[in-house]
C-alpha cells in the first residue's frame, strides 16, 4: 500500500534517490532530492513530464535559498518575510549547484518554502531541498488529496505521504524578477493573492508569456480534465446544452443540472479554491458529457480559480 503517514519512511526513500508524493498546502507534489539529477529524472518519468517544464524547488530555510539562488533582487527579503512559509514561488537567478534538469536549462530557479506542517517536518529531516512539481500526469488536474495521487500515479511511485486534504487547493503564485525590465512580474496567479503581494512591493508586471522556453504553468491547455470544460454564464450555457448531461461548477448557487459542484455555498473564495480540483476530478469521473464552469469574482484567489478553469477549457 503506497499511501501512509510515515515521515521517516518518506525521508529514507528520498535519501536513497527515490521519489515520494508529499502534501503541501497548495497541492500534492512529487518530490525528489533537487541536487540528485538521477532522482529528479524519475519525477519526469513518473509524470510523463516533458523536460522543457522546470520544477519548483522546496526549501526548509533561508540557508537553502542561498545554495540555490545567486542573487536576491530588491524586494525579495520583504516578500519572503511576509509570505514564507506559504504559497508564493520566486523565480530567481540560479547557482551552479542547481542541476539543469531541474530548471530545464534556464538560468533561473523557482524556489518556495511550503507551510504544510508535514512538508516542513520532512524538509527539516533532510539535508537537501526537494524539487517537486504537482503529483499528477503532465497536463492533468493537480491532486489535493493523497487518494488523488494514488488514483493516477499509484503504481509508478514508491510512497505517498498522506497529510490530509490541501488547505489552499490551488498551486502557488509565481513571481520573478525580470532582468530586462528590472521589475517584479507575475508569472502565475495562485495561492497568494496578487493584491497582497502588491501591498508589499507595489504594482506587478503581468505576463502571459514566461521566460523562454515558455513555462508550462502558462501553457494554454494545462490543469485539464479529459471532459470538455466551458466557462461563462451558467444559465445560457445550460440552455445551449439542453438534452446533455451537464456538470456545473459554481461559486454559491445550485443549478438545474445533472451534477452540481457548488464550491462555497457561504461565498468564501478561499473555500472555493480549496474545493476546485476535487470538483473537477469528480465531474471528470462522472457520466456528464460536458463541464460548465462559472466565472469567479476576481478578488483574492478568484483570479487563480479563473486562470485554472480557463486553461482547463483550452482546446488541446
Ligand atoms: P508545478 O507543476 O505546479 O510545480 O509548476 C511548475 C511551474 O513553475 C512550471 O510549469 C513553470 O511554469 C514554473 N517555473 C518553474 N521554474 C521556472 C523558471 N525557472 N522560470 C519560469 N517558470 C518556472
Ligand atoms: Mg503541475
Amino acid at each position: 500500500m503506497p499511501i501512509g503517514t510515515d515521515i521517516e519512511q518518506a525521508a529514507a526513500l528520498l535519501r536513497q534517490g527515490e521519489t515520494v508524493a508529499i502534501p503541501t498546502e497548495t497541492v500534492y507534489g512529487l518530490a525528489a532530492n533537487a541536487f540528485n539529477e538521477a532522482a529528479v529524472l524519475k519525477i519526469f518519468q513518473a509524470k510523463q513530464r516533458p523536460s522543457f517544464d522546470p520544477l519548483i524547488v522546496h526549501v526548509h530555510d533561508r540557508a537553502q535559498v542561498e545554495l540555490l539562488v545567486s542573487r536576491l533582487p530588491e524586494g525579495t527579503d520583504q516578500l519572503m518575510e511576509r509570505f514564507w512559509p506559504g504559497p508564493l514561488t520566486f523565480v530567481l537567478p540560479k547557482t551552479d549547484r542547481v542541476p539543469d534538469l531541474v530548471t530545464s536549462g534556464l538560468d533561473t530557479v523557482a524556489v518556495r518554502m511550503p507551510a504544510h506542517p508535514v512538508a516542513r517536518t520532512l524538509l527539516g529531516m533532510l539535508d537537501f531541498p526537494l524539487a517537486a512539481p504537482s503529483a499528477n500526469p503532465f497536463g492533468y488536474v493537480s491532486p489535493t488529496t493523497a487518494q488523488h495521487v494514488a488514483d493516477q500515479l499509484g503504481g509508478k511511485i514508491p510512497y505517498i505521504l498522506d497529510g490530509g486534504p490541501c488547505s489552499v487547493g490551488v498551486e502557488s503564485t509565481i513571481v520573478g524578477w525580470g532582468p530586462e525590465t528590472e521589475q517584479w512580474t507575475l508569472y502565475r496567479a495562485g495561492g497568494t493573492a496578487k493584491e497582497l503581494i502588491e501591498s508589499v512591493i507595489g504594482p506587478l508586471q503581468i505576463t502571459d508569456r514566461g521566460p523562454l522556453p515558455v513555462s508550462p504553468g502558462m501553457l494554454e491547455s494545462h490543469y485539464a480534465p479529459r471532459k470538455p470544460v466551458i466557462t461563462g454564464n451558467i444559465t445560457p450555457l445550460l440552455e445551449a446544452h439542453a438534452g446533455k448531461r451537464c456538470g456545473v461548477i459554481s461559486f454559491t448557487k445550485h443549478h438545474d443540472a445533472a451534477y452540481n459542484e457548488v464550491l462555497s455555498p457561504a461565498g468564501d473564495i478561499n473555500e472555493a479554491a480549496r474545493h476546485l480540483f476535487a470538483a473537477l476530478r469528480r465531474l471528470d469521473a462522472s457520466d456528464a458529457a460536458v463541464i460548465l464552469a462559472e466565472v469567479f469574482p476576481i478578488e483574492g484567489l478568484g483570479s487563480a480559480i479563473n486562470d485554472r478553469l480557463q486553461r482547463a477549457s483550452a482546446k488541446r
